[in-house]
């Protein structure tokens, strides 16, 4: 039921001469499979009425019109025009020949095309379903109470509702073909845009590691999966970057935060997840890992970075870290810790720098 409503509810986009790709591919196909069609049924009906043999070349031409004209009408038009011509073949068909042809299946194919085409509105799709299903019904009774214009014999019988049997199906089949297969790879697209957008909305751009948003996720993630568990946190900042930037240039700073990140992420081995915390802070997420383990990785990393040879075009510098260490408590929150590892770094400032805070 409420699938139903929100067919009625939903909006479609105003017929334009733009139309979507996969719509435009199962139109042609239909156009395609409808001539092939077409000629057959020349091919059958010629034989089995000769005076007819005309009719099915008429609706062939008027098709093929259509066809050839497709990229000049809009959606709409195109649409009616296909079902002016599948439901003028199907009166003329099964008057003709009678309701045991099979010539009514085509109104299937049409509906079809009516529930797949984007830009009409559930009202006119609703219409024109009411008015399909209202021909085919009318078709119906008519014909049983007035004989076909056309008796055939039991072989052009036979030959005539399996050709229209075998081509409702396989215009089914196509035309399903081409809407799913668009539709997964447009899923699929989908998919692995969301997962790059996703990446792009974690990453720091400059050093490529992740930022706040991403790290904050993976501790968050961490702490939720892990109540219990053991973990620390750290917030290093470079000293005096300014600095760096004033009697360098800016460039050089960059280059110096991107050093320092290819050396975290070098040595993180799955020890800890650092992440660009902001301008020139780095914070270092250890799981299960206590105080005492995270002071040596971390003392270890600032030991290296005092080490680091800087070279940018022909300046050569060195920079230093201060940190600020806290461990889980089981009382605060991982915002709360947060804070407090700041307040360490903080208190390391004040203190001279160049040292961790525990
Ligand atoms: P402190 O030891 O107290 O941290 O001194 P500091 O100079 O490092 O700190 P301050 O907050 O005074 O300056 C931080 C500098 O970091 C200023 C800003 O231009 C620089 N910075 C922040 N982000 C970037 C960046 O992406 N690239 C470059 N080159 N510099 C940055
Ligand atoms: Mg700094
Ligand atoms: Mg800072």
């Amino acid at each position: 039921m409420k699938l139903f409503l929100d067919f009625f509810r939903q909006e479609v986009p105003k017929s334009s001469g733009r139309t979507f790709l996969y719509y435009r591919q199962s139109m042609r196909l239909n156009d395609q499979m409808l001539a092939i069609y077409f000629f057959v049924s020349f091919v059958l009906v010629s034989a089995a009425a000769k005076r007819l043999f005309w009719l099915p070349i008429l609706f062939q031409a008027a098709l093929l019109l259509k066809y050839y004209r497709s990229e000049h009408i809009s959606a709409r038009v195109n649409l009616l025009l296909n079902a002016l011509i599948i439901c003028g073949w199907t009166v003329w068909y099964v008057l003709s020949f009678g309701w045991g042809v099979g010539g009514q299946h085509m109104l299937i194919v049409l509906v079809l095309l009516v529930f797949f085409c984007l830009y009409e509105t559930p009202v006119i799709k609703t219409c024109y379903l009411c008015l399909l299903l209202g021909l085919r019904m009318l078709l119906f009774h008519y014909i049983s109470m007035h004989p076909p214009r056309y008796v055939l014999d039991s072989f052009s019988l036979f030959l005539m509702q399996t050709v229209n049997s075998v081509s409702l199906f396989l215009i089914l089949a196509g035309m399903c073909i081409v809407y799913s297969s668009n539709l997964q790879e447009k899923e699929r697209q989908l998919l692995l845009n969301n997962e790059k957008l996703q990446q792009e909305a974690e990453t720091d751009p400059l050093t490529g590691l992740i930022n706040r948003r991403g790290l904050h996720d993976i501790m968050d993630n961490f702490v939720r999966a892990n109540p219990e568990a053991m973990y620390c946190i750290a917030i290093a900042d470079i000293d005096l970057f300014k600095r760096v930037n004033d009697t360098y240039g800016h460039n050089c700073g960059d280059y110096t935060l991107r050093r320092l990140a290819e050396l975290f992420t070098e040595k993180a081995e799955e020890k800890y997840a650092v992440g660009r915390w902001g301008g020139e802070e780095f914070c270092f997420f250890f799981p299960n890992v206590n105080i005492d383990e995270a002071g040596e990785i971390i003392t270890g990393l600032l030991i290296d970075v005092r080490r680091m040879e800087l070279a940018y075009e022909g300046h050569r510098f060195s920079i230093t870290l201060t940190a600020g260490v806290e461990e889980n408590d089981y009382r605060s929150s991982l915002t709360e810790l947060i804070e407090s590892a700041d307040r360490k770094l903080y208190r390391g400032k004040q203190n001279g720098r160049n040292q961790i805070v525990f």
